[in-house]
């Protein structure tokens, strides 16, 4: 098998690039591999599409403004069924595999979990065979790529596409325009029905570029359609006739190819506004214009049978422009009526709620949809207004209630509303989140719309984050129970009869070191300071933000090294302390916090007294191909979120899933993981959602006392402000300030002794070996119940109603 693949690649490479192995580099290894996978995946990719135009089959649409996929090398191999078979023929001709792969440039197209879920659902959707696609955008410049700089984050831009992008096709003949801006003009039919016109308009090409998705060995491959921003102009020579005409061309060129220039580097409140609608608009319109192309070549029924065929889901509200869109090209271009048009539209889109975080749900100013989409916001506004009155007629306890439930209100248009209004599924992405919506966030919505909300746990796909990840940990587990957990991640519910086999646990010990020595070499090369392996590797990696409380982990980290410093002979096991993490770059205090870990890194790792007890490091620039190298190789998954401000996490999963114990407040999915392992086999502290809930109804509690009240915390503190984490500077007043005078909105305070308290349990735990072995392999044989290929499941038969392939 790997001779044949050898002999291909050699061939590969001649053709490519007139060379032998011996001249080869590993980039002209990776491309020539990339090449022969891609000759592959075409035929199956072709034969997916004509079994699904065949056989009529419903299909699913995931919009997202996101999807933060990573490397794709590796993960193809494996899904397509030829992994070992390439590695050792790399091996064999000489590479080392890991560096092939590394060739390629992570697609990070996405912020974080929201991205990175949108990556593993397309990856479920092709394993289990269900016709289903993901539409976004080809950004030219991914998320920001970050470096420290004595000690600060410094944003560079991601120009991912300096290389050719193997994967991806440019698919012209399928390029639609996009209408922005002009005038709307209303004619009154003969039937006394109205038409609308649309003049003057600014037009924009939307050209796709799709890249295949490879299900697990099953002969499925799905499409990821990204769809770039494109002057219609490009080709059309005339410019060449004036030279300012010329010059005024090229200016407009460059405003339209910012649509799909840059992603947004910020998952929580969005500025820089007027293009990020544009991106949002632009998205919807080429997906709508391309589904209901698709449906009528494929389906020779008349659209108002579209959800018989077509369901959209609309990750957050980032695309529920598509809601009007559909409307707008129903009545406008089909001859649909307002109420035939609703009917269809209604039953065509589900929504995701990702969260309720005030700041981060969005809304646009009425002026700015009004002059950008005049169309469209005439469709929001006939919504709202249908939506309004139905409450006052059919809703009379609501009726105080409408300026928070309508769409349009004080001069902004509420996202989340029209998705709600216009979707026949809402639903959230943890069971705790759900809850929150229902009786807080979306509580009106609910009495309103009591049946469109459900819950759809997050999860992610084992195929990446357990066997490409861990593929040691993959291959013992099947060496333990068999392969069918690799179909049915479930099934590995069956470690558990052998979780307290101590020969067997000592072969899990054996390979989760072996992970923390590569990672601890990767830290020595590219970071220079030097791990001990044996020491705990305590990780938190996810993007900054203050609800998410690096803080909280960064004080128990000043408070060792101040016990440390005043008795330096105690016994303490050692630990290094992993972060990982990108703060949007206008977000300053979740910058001060970068500052904070990486000053306290500096003081810490070469601090004599602490005698290599205590190690932090900060890996620079968080993103998935960094995330699949210290995932394997963690101890402890810190997960300590405000209770009620994570809506799942999905990081908790993976980590999980590679035998980390999660270290954690009730939130998110953590009370997921808890209600499968129990207490016993993970470590729960802090407030709860209802306490952290109830403190915000009152305004929060008295920080002040327990600054007053607590050494340990006044200590911390005063360095900060004025000791040695901030001798040279002033740089972390303004954490200082957020605690002792803006009342301490996360409970970081609060929530430190127990935090505290937590850790020196873990501790203890991590010194009887055994039994953390089998709380380990416990959380592994639990964690099936988070691949997405379950969460996928549960979409398609609760919301979307799909039969496989
Ligand atoms: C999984 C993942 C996330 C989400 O992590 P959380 O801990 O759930 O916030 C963010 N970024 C990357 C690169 C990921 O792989």
């Amino acid at each position: 098998m790997a001779d044949a693949l050898k002999e291909k690649i050699l061939r590969q490479l001649i053709a490519d690039k007139g060379r032998e192995v011996k001249e080869a580099t590993p980039k002209d290894i990776y491309y020539a591999l990339a090449s022969i996978v891609n000759e592959e995946v075409k035929q199956q990719w072709f034969r997916t599409r004509k079994y699904y135009k065949d056989e009529k089959l419903k299909e699913v649409y995931y919009l997202s403004m996101e999807f933060l996929i990573g490397r794709l090398l590796e993960s193809n191999l494996l899904n397509y069924g030829m992994l070992d078979e390439a590695k050792t023929a790399l091996e064999q001709m000489g590479f080392n595999p890991q560096e092939v792969f590394a060739e390629e440039h992570d697609a990070g197209l996405g912020n974080g979990g929201l991205g990175r879920l949108a990556a593993c659902f397309l990856d479920s959707l092709a394993s289990l065979n269900y016709p289903g696609h993901g539409f976004g955008i080809r950004y030219r410049y991914g998320l920001f790529e970050q470096r420290i700089i004595h000690g600060n984050q410094v944003e560079l831009p991601d120009y991912w596409l300096t290389d050719p992008y193997p994967w991806e096709s440019r698919t012209e003949e399928e390029a639609v325009v996009i209408q922005f801006h002009g005038d709307v003009h209303m004619y009154k039919r003969n039937d006394g029905t109205l038409e609308f016109e649309y003049k003057n308009t600014d037009k924009v090409m939307a050209v796709p570029y799709d890249i295949p998705v490879v299900g697990y060995e099953n002969g499925t491959v799905n499409t990821l359609r990204l769809w770039s921003a494109e002057s219609i102009f490009s080709n059309n020579s005339d410019r060449l006739e004036g030279n300012k005409q010329f010059y005024r061309d090229l200016a407009h060129e460059h405003s339209i190819e910012q649509i799909s220039g840059f992603l947004y580097p910020d998952d929580s409140s969005y500025e820089g506004k007027e293009l990020r609608l544009k991106q949002q608009y632009f998205l919807v319109s080429a997906s709508i214009q391309n589904i209901l192309k698709h449906f009528k070549t494929n389906n020779r029924m008349s659209l108002s049978k579209l959800a018989e065929k077509v369901v959209i889901q609309i990750n957050d509200t980032h695309p529920s422009l598509a809601i009007p869109e559909l409307m707008r090209i129903l009545m406008d271009e089909e001859g649909f009526s307002w109420e035939n048009a609703w009917q269809v539209t209604t039953k065509v889109f589900a929504y995701t709620n990702h969260t309720t975080l005030s700041e981060a749900l969005e809304t646009w100013p009425t002026d700015m949809i009004k002059s950008l989409l005049p169309r469209i916001f005439m469709i929001i506004d006939e919504i709202n207004n249908r939506f309004c009155q139905g409450i006052w007629f059919d809703h009379e306890e609501l009726r105080d209630k409408i300026p928070e439930l309508a769409i349009i209100a004080y001069e902004r248009v509420h996202m989340a509303r029209l998705a709600i209004v216009g979707s026949f599924s809402v639903n959230g992405v943890a069971k705790i989140h759900t809850e929150i919506l229902k009786k807080k966030e979306m509580k009106d919505f609910y009495t309103l719309f009591p049946d469109k909300f459900n819950n759809k746990t997050n999860g992610i796909t084992h195929r990446r984050w357990l066997m490409q990840a861990n593929p040691k940990l993959a291959e013992l587990i099947t060496d333990v129970i068999g392969p069918q957990w690799i179909k049915r991640p479930k099934q590995l519910i069956s470690l558990l009869k052998h979780s307290s086999d101590s020969a067997l646990l000592e072969k899990f010990n054996q390979v989760k070191h072996e992970n923390k020595r590569e990672l601890a070499n990767y830290i020595k090369q590219h970071i220079g300071i030097t791990v001990d392996e044996r020491s705990i590797f305590d990780v938190q990696i996810k993007r900054l933000h203050e609800y998410k409380r690096q803080l909280l982990n960064v004080f128990h980290i000043i408070y060792l090294y101040n016990e440390l410093k005043e008795n330096p002979n105690q016994d303490m096991t050692p630990r290094t302390f992993i972060f990982g993490a990108k703060a949007a770059p206008s977000y300053h205090l979740a910058k001060e916090v970068i500052k904070l870990i990486n000053t306290v890194a500096s003081i810490v790792n070469y601090d004599p007294s602490v005698k290599d007890r205590l190690k932090v490091i900060f890996m620079e620039n968080y993103n998935v191909s960094i995330a699949e190298k210290i995932i394997p190789a963690a101890d402890i998954s810190e997960q300590i979120s405000t209770a009620s401000k994570e809506a799942s996490g999905t990081g908790n999963m993976k980590m999980m899933m590679n035998g980390a114990l999660t270290l954690g407040t009730m939130d998110g999915a953590n009370i997921e993981i808890n209600d499968l392992v129990g207490d016993r086999n993970m470590f729960i502290f802090g407030l709860s959602a209802d306490e952290v809930l109830e403190y915000y109804q009152h305004g929060g509690y008295h920080a002040r006392d327990l600054y007053n009240t607590d050494d340990r915390i006044k200590r911390i503190l005063d360095q900060l402000n004025q000791g040695e984490f901030g001798v040279h500077n002033i740089e972390f007043k303004d954490i200082y300030y957020n605690i002792l005078y803006h009342n301490d909105p996360y409970f970081v305070l609060k929530d430190f002794e127990p935090y505290l308290e937590t850790h020196e349990l873990a501790e203890r735990a991590y010194r009887d070996r055994m039994t953390w072995l089998n709380m380990s392999v416990t959380n592994i044989a639990y964690s099936g119940k988070f691949s997405s290929d379950q969460t996928i499941q549960e979409y398609a038969t609760e919301i979307w109603k799909l039969k496989r392939k």
